[in-house]
């Protein structure tokens, strides 16, 4: 045998360097590396609870947080502008990470005053603040500029709407109002404003008090289940400012659900609205409540991430909580309605009209929970690829996973998923589930459309990039794909976790980097697609 035949720059194994931007991933093979930027938007919107299969939380923590870092020093206006558009946008299904990377911000010198800026836009609500604060003492003391930023988040609102953040939220991570303001000491002209101070520091109600908080107190201090829809009914209390012996009152629910339940609340009390008997399939609230779930404006007003829907769903289905020992009976209705409150949850998509492949790696490393929710990598791309298969006619979606032990994908067991945005969401999750996993070869969706003369213009891949088991590149074997078919095939490449890898080659312009995760997605995949 020749051994120079085995090697040239078109074809080499993936546990070998093919280009010199390449370095080595934590599977053993070798990927693009990703620019601070794009890191920076993975680390926002996956977060790293839970860590990957490859690396514990701690480390990868620490590898993200090193990005933030670098890029407060280097260039301090990309790093605000992300955090900020990530947090506005809602494109993250938890607000940990730009709360953490916005603190860290505030602490370095090129970034401060940017930072403190953008603090009332990143941290909207109270228990954000609290975050915030817990986060921000990890990097720095608290100096003037920070104790205004602060003050100026309670004295910048109406005293209304601030009433409505000290009542619903208290306590977080061992940070309460009273311990802000006294920090901060923040110094206004407005009678309403200072009462509400007087209120938050002594616990004093007097003439100018929002009538809120003489209701949240007065809720505190009742019994009755008659007093309590009162107060709901006059205050607008929302269900996080009733002692708890009220939440189990069906009367103290009517009032809520009368006044309204925003959307994300709704969505996890439906475990207990549905236990006190309120969402029968005939009757009771159910049709209203139905309504308000799918309804899109209010999805997307209320910033509704799709994977807190998605979740929300499985739980709701499955008829038991993930911690607790509740039970309850799902609803028919109620079930369907988070079904399709997921896929209204996305950004409109406007197909695409390519032809497309939907590649999931569903191999073993993609079986970790992602950002600490109860889902995994494996099914929230399984739930991403559903979105892309109601919306583009000609797609199809594979699984991908190489037998474990091969090298070669020879071996490959690429198949069809069986999946159908006509199935429910929890349904179509088990099927994946039920998947063999094995090694990762990422490459195999091209060479197995190359070998079989597949017509695709469109590969999307849902990834974690921890790609190792192939003899040939993805990049390598795209580019194959392309002189073999004669179409100019393009690449999305979906990345799943918050690592700084991507199969993805940076210097080709029909191969994309995206964040799974991110409502936006979808489109952003059809988009590309379209040649825009
Ligand atoms: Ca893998």
């Amino acid at each position: 045998m020749d051994v120079l035949r085995t090697l040239g720059l078109r074809r080499t194994p993936q546990s070998e360097r093919a280009d010199p931007r390449q370095q080595l991933n934590a599977a053993g093979g070798y990927a693009f590396v990703l620019d601070d930027a794009a890191r920076l938007r993975r680390f926002l919107t996956l977060g790293v609870d839970g860590g990957t299969y490859y690396a514990a939380a701690r480390e990868l923590a620490r590898d993200n947080a090193e990005v933030v870092g670098r890029m407060a020093h280097e260039d301090p206006e990309t790093l605000v502008d992300t955090i900020v558009d990530v947090s506005v946008r809602g494109a993250a299904p938890r607000q940990n990470p730009a709360l953490f990377a916005l603190a860290y911000a505030a602490a370095v010198p090129e970034s401060t005053q940017l930072a403190l800026a953008a603090l009332p836009r990143v941290a909207r609500t109270g228990t954000q603040l609290f975050l915030f604060a817990g986060y921000v003492e990890q990097f720095r003391g608290w100096g003037r500029g920070l104790r205004r930023a602060v003050g100026s988040w309670y004295t910048s609102r109406e005293a209304d709407a601030l009433a409505y953040q000290v009542v619903k939220y208290r306590q977080r991570e061992g940070w309460s109002h009273r311990d802000l303001l006294r920090l901060a000491h923040p110094q206004t002209m407005s009678p309403e404003l200072r009462a509400t101070f007087e209120w938050i520091v002594r616990g004093t109600l007097g003439d100018a008090t929002p009538s809120l908080i003489e209701g949240f107190v007065a809720a505190q201090e009742a019994t009755e289940t008659t007093a309590w829809a009162r107060l709901v009914r006059e205050h607008r209390l929302s269900w996080e400012m009733l002692p708890d012996a009220a939440l189990g009152e069906t009367a103290v629910w009517d009032a809520l659900l009368d006044v309204g339940v925003p959307q994300t609340a709704l969505m996890r009390q439906l475990p207990r609205l549905t236990r006190l008997g309120m969402l029968p399939d005939l009757g009771g609230r159910t049709d209203e409540v139905v309504a308000q779930l799918v309804d899109a404006d209010r999805l997307r007003s209320a910033r509704v991430h799709p994977v807190n829907i998605l979740v929300a769903q499985r739980t709701y289905a499955s008829g038991r909580s993930a911690r607790g020992a509740g039970e309850w009976t799902p609803s028919r209705k109620v079930t369907d309605a988070l079904d399709t409150a997921f896929y209204r949850a996305f950004e409109a998509v406007e197909p695409s009209g390519t032809r497309t492949l939907l590649a999931v790696d569903v191999s073993g490393s993609m079986s970790v929970p992602i950002s600490g929710m109860p889902i995994t990598a494996r099914e929230a791309s399984t739930a991403l690829a559903l979105v892309q298969l109601a919306t583009e006619p000609s797609a199809t979606a594979v699984g991908f996973t190489t037998r474990p032990g091969s090298r070669s994908w020879h071996d490959s067991a690429l198949r069809p998923l069986t999946i159908s945005p006509r199935q429910r969401l929890d349904d179509a999750l088990r099927v994946v589930d039920a998947m063999p996993m094995g090694g990762t070869d990422c490459a195999l969706p091209m060479v197995h459309a190359t070998e079989q003369g597949l017509k695709v213009d469109t590969f999307v891949i849902y990834t974690d990039n921890e790609t190792w088991a192939g003899d040939v590149h993805p990049h390598q074997a795209l580019a194959e794909y392309r002189r073999r078919s004669g179409i100019a095939a393009k690449l999305v490449v979906v990345g799943m976790t918050a690592t700084g890898f991507s199969i993805a080659d940076p210097s080709d312009a029909g191969m994309l980097d995206v964040v799974g995760f991110d409502g936006a997605v979808p489109s952003l995949i059809t988009e590309f697609a379209r040649g825009l």
